[in-house]
Order: structure tokens, then sequence, then C-alpha cells
């Protein structure tokens, strides 16, 4: 069967990536340098806005199942947690769940969805023409040519396929770095650990047992990146942070890594694109680079697949780079800002007046509004898309909020539930007895779900909306208050195509 996009790199974006592809109807395929799926994990944390994109797909339970969650989370290690419950969502917490994890539920569900993975494959090279790509891939049995429409790099901050389509990636190099353990014994009873978590210092609890340390060390931040961590560098620094090693033993994994903070100088080359890593790369402050990533994911595949599948308004794909690297651009930003604050409380000639500015902040923090900006920032329940129309309604290219529903003839209770086959679901809100009319299934059926909703839960961002289109993924892409036939179709041509143009099955 022929591909219609080769993915680069089976990582947390690219397998996420591959499911939206796949659920959109187009064939992806994935290709992965490593022989066998990554054991160490580098992220332990989703986020809410990743959590509500995998309980769109029905995935939540699978993923809440394999971690456990914690209420709120940190910026930049300051004392005042951010309150994600004060955020509109039903995922207001963190999902502690390894990377790996992650990657083998995104994998397992890959799987479901018929994509298949080419592990052992590298991708050496990566060419255009006006019809299609082609990919390079090396693998233990030789060499070997892979031709789709589309490639996308999701290949990690090294991207090889970011080079090959010539796409520069301004920032800053490496000027400090953190180093982290993941330990089989850690001396639990050794006051040298609460000391050393009131120094910065995380320590957290995995799934199978081990225990994850990560710090900066003030006397070896500038240690490049790519030089070994040994386990007597480990023990040392911690005694010098707390005044004891903590009993550190049994590592499985130890790892330097640094702040370079890159942002690609676009997405999109022609038939080549880029998501997660391989467009941007910041220090892991507050944890969100899977986050974006899988967030990036959600936000190209259903553009991608419209693409391919004939029915793509101009300029839908383009939306991707337009609306993501912004989003790339401020999460860069604010790991930047994150880095300083850490920074500064360890340079000697700074210590007091950071300390001091840590203190300041933790308060600003208790300030409810202020709090609820930076949880909304990190959590990605905030991320709002530019509304494409001057005269829009505030909701337009906001996420769309999960409200409780009862629609005829459908067990869904929430909009969240109308959203598993990836397609633009068109609400009707209605109290009497109207209907969407047929001409909406009729037009765009296949890629519109139509639905009209008896019994909502009022929510005032939507007091007196009575249609709202919602994006594949989730945002909303309209709304009306007037319910007219011609500004509907308007928003659906602009937004999912001609109408009659059939959707690829
Ligand atoms: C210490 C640390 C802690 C972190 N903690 C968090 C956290 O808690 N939360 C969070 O959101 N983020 C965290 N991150 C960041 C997170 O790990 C990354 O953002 C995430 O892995 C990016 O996913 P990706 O799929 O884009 O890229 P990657 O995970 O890098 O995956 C890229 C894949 O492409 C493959 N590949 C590369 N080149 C080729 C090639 N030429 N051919 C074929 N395959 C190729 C690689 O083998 C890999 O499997 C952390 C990072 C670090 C360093």
């Amino acid at each position: 069967m022929a591909t219609d996009v080769i993915v680069v790199g089976a990582g947390p974006t690219g397998l996420m990536l591959a499911c939206e592809l796949a659920l959109a109807g187009v064939r992806p395929l994935v290709v992965e340098r490593r022989p066998e799926p990554q054991r160490d994990s580098r992220a332990l944390t989703l986020h809410p806005r990743s959590v509500e994109l995998l309980d769109m797909r029905g995935l939540a339970p699978r993923f809440l199942a394999a971690g456990t969650t914690v209420p709120g989370w940190h910026f930049a290690g300051l004392r005042t947690r951010l309150d994600f419950a004060a955020l509109d969502s039903r995922h207001a917490y963190t999902l502690f769940i390894a990377q790996a994890r992650t990657e083998a539920l995104l994998a397992e569900r890959a799987g479901e969805l018929g994509v298949e993975i080419l592990r052992g494959h590298e991708t050496v090279d990566v060419r255009q023409d006006s019809d299609g790509v082609e990919v390079d891939v090396r693998a233990s049995h030789g060499r070997r040519t892979l031709r789709a429409a589309y490639a996308v790099g999701c290949d990690g901050g090294r991207s090889l396929v970011r080079t090959a389509a010539g796409i520069g990636f301004p920032g800053t190099d490496e000027t400090l770095t953190g180093v982290l353990g993941d330990f089989a014994t850690v001396d639990r009873d050794d006051p040298g650990l609460k000391r050393a978590q009131a120094k910065g210092v995380l320590v957290a609890p995995l799934e199978d047992g081990f225990t994850r340390l990560v710090y900066l060390d003030p006397a070896r931040m500038r240690v490049p990146s790519g030089e070994p961590v040994t386990l007597e560098e480990f023990r040392t620094s911690l005694t010098g942070l707390c005044g004891s090693d903590c009993g550190v033993d049994g590592p499985r994994w130890l790892s330097r890594f640094g702040n370079a903070s890159r942002l690609a100088e676009r997405y999109r080359a022609g038939r080549i694109l880029l998501a997660g890593d391989a467009a941007h790369i910041h220090f892991p402050a507050a944890g969100q680079g899977l986050n974006t990533g899988l967030q990036d994911a959600a936000n190209l595949g259903w553009r991608l697949a419209a693409e391919i599948s004939g029915w793509a308004p101009p300029g839908l794909l383009d939306g991707y780079d337009a609306e993501r690297r912004p989003v790339g651009a401020a999460v860069v930003e604010n790991t930047e800002v994150q880095t300083l604050l850490a920074e500064l409380t360890l340079v000697p000639q700074y210590e007091r007046p950071a300390a001091a500015l840590r203190t300041m902040l933790d308060e600003f923090l208790r300030t409810p509004e202020i709090n609820r900006n930076l949880a909304a920032r990190v959590s990605a329940l905030g991320t709002a898309y530019p509304a494409r129309r001057p005269d829009a309604d505030p909701l337009e290219g906001r996420r769309m909020p999960d409200i409780g529903l009862t629609v005829a003839g459908s067990s869904a209770t929430r909009v969240y539930e109308l959203t598993g086959r990836g397609r633009f679901v068109l609400l009707k809100l209605t109290e009497g007895d109207e209907a969407l009319p047929p001409a909406v299934e009729a037009g765009w059926g296949g890629r519109v779900e139509a639905v009209t909703v008896t019994g909502w839960e009022h929510h005032p961002e939507l007091a007196g909306v009575s249609e709202v289109l919602v994006r594949p993924d989730g945002h909303v892409a309209w709304t009306s208050r007037t319910g007219e036939s011609s500004e509907r179709t308007r928003a659906l041509t602009a937004w999912a195509g001609t109408p009659g143009a059939a959707a690829r099955d």
C-alpha cells in the first residue's frame, strides 16, 4: 500500500502524529533509528492539555491507569505551586508517567490503527520534488529509498530532517547543564535527602521502584552536556549540595542535559514539516517539551490529512506553522526565564538578591489571577490561536471547554466524547426542537459530525452561542449566535473545504 506520510522518529511526537494521521484516514509510515523502544525516560510528566487531547481520542483511561496524578505543578521550582484546579478542565492535575510508558501506549494505539513502525531504520537523507518526498533509510540489511507525499521530522533536537530541508535552527548554545540519575537504591531516611530537596534537588519515585534525582550543581554546572556523568561525580555533587550522598547506588541511567534553546525558523518547507523537539529545544524546566510535541502533533495531523485527502482549504496546512511556532517560541521563552532564575540563585554574587526575587515571585504567585495566568501557560490550557476574522467571537481559537451535554440517540455525555474520530464537530446548542439542516451531513459528511444538543451545561464562554464548530484538535474554529445558514456554510467551507469533496476513507 502506498505511504502518504513518512514520519521520521518514533518518539512521543512521531507516534502521536502517526495516530492522528491514521485516524484521519491517511497512511503514515514511521521510521525509527533505534531497533528497540527506549527504556530510559527523560520526561516524567503529562500536563492538563495533553491529557485532554488523549481524552478526546478515548485514550485517557489507559494513560491514567499507567501513571499517578499530582495536583498542580511548579514554575521555576518556586514554593507556591501552580494551581491547575483553578483552571477549567476535567484534567486539572499533572500526570506522572514515564516517557517510555507514554511511548509504549502511543505505539500500542498506533498498532491498533494499523500504523507500521520500521524500527532499526535510520533516516540518512530526505529530498523533495514537486510530487513528493524521498527518504533514504539505512537498516542492518542495507539501504533503501522510501517515497511518500510528505515527510515530517519528529526526529528530535538534532533533526536530520530539519537539516536536509534547509531549515535553520537559530537560538542560543548551552551555557549550563543539569544532571539526572535513576537509582535502584536511595537512603530515604537520610536527612540529607530533605536538605537536598530544600536546595532544589528533584527527588521523584519511578514506577518500577527506582528513584530519580535531578540537580544543578553550582560547582559543575558549566560542564558540557557531552561529558559523561559518573556515580562518583553524582555522589560528590550531592554531598556538596546537602552534606550527604543520600546513599545513592545502583544507577541505571546517569545523564547530563543542557539549556541550549532553539526554535526552527519555519515548521514547513514545501513537503517537509517539523514537529516536537525537531522544531524546538530548551531546558526541561517545568517539563514542557514532550507536552508541546504532542500538541504540535495534534495540530498538524488533521491539516496534513486534509491536504493529502484533497479537501484542505487554501492555507490550512500553513496554519500549522502560523499557530504552533509562536507557541514553541513562548515555551522556549518561559523555560529561559525559569533557567535564569535557577542560575541566579547558584551564582554567589547574586545569591541574596536572587533569593529575594524568588520570595517576591512566591508572593505574587499567591495572587489567584497571577497564578492562573502562569498555570494556563504551563498546562497549555491557555493556548489560544489567533482568530481568523476581525469580528470573531472571543471563543474562536481557544480550546473548546469539555461541557456536559445530552444528545438524542447518543451515549455521549460531554463534548470530548464526540471527538473520538478526529473530525470537525458542529454543535447546535438548542433549547427547542431545532436541528442542523441535513445539508451539513450531506455536504461535509465524513469531515464534519453535526450534532444537535438539547441539554448542555451552561458555561460562561458559551452564553448566547447557538452553534460551535470544533476543530479536530479541540480548538474552536467558529461560533454563531444567529444560527444563520449562510454564515455556517461560509465557516464550514473555510475550515472543512468545499462541500461534496469526499474525505478519503
Ligand atoms: C532531563 C530531561 C527531562 C525532561 N522532562 C520532561 C518532562 O517531564 N515533561 C516534558 O514534557 N518534557 C520533558 N523533557 C523533554 C522531552 O523529553 C522531549 O521534549 C521529548 O522527548 C520530545 O519528543 P520528540 O518525539 O519530539 O523527540 P525525541 O523524544 O527526541 O524522539 C525522536 C526520535 O527520533 C529518532 N531519530 C532521531 N534521528 C533519527 C533518524 N535520523 N532516523 C530515524 N529516527 C531518528 C530517535 O531515536 C527518537 O526515537 C525532558 C528532557 C530532558 C532532557
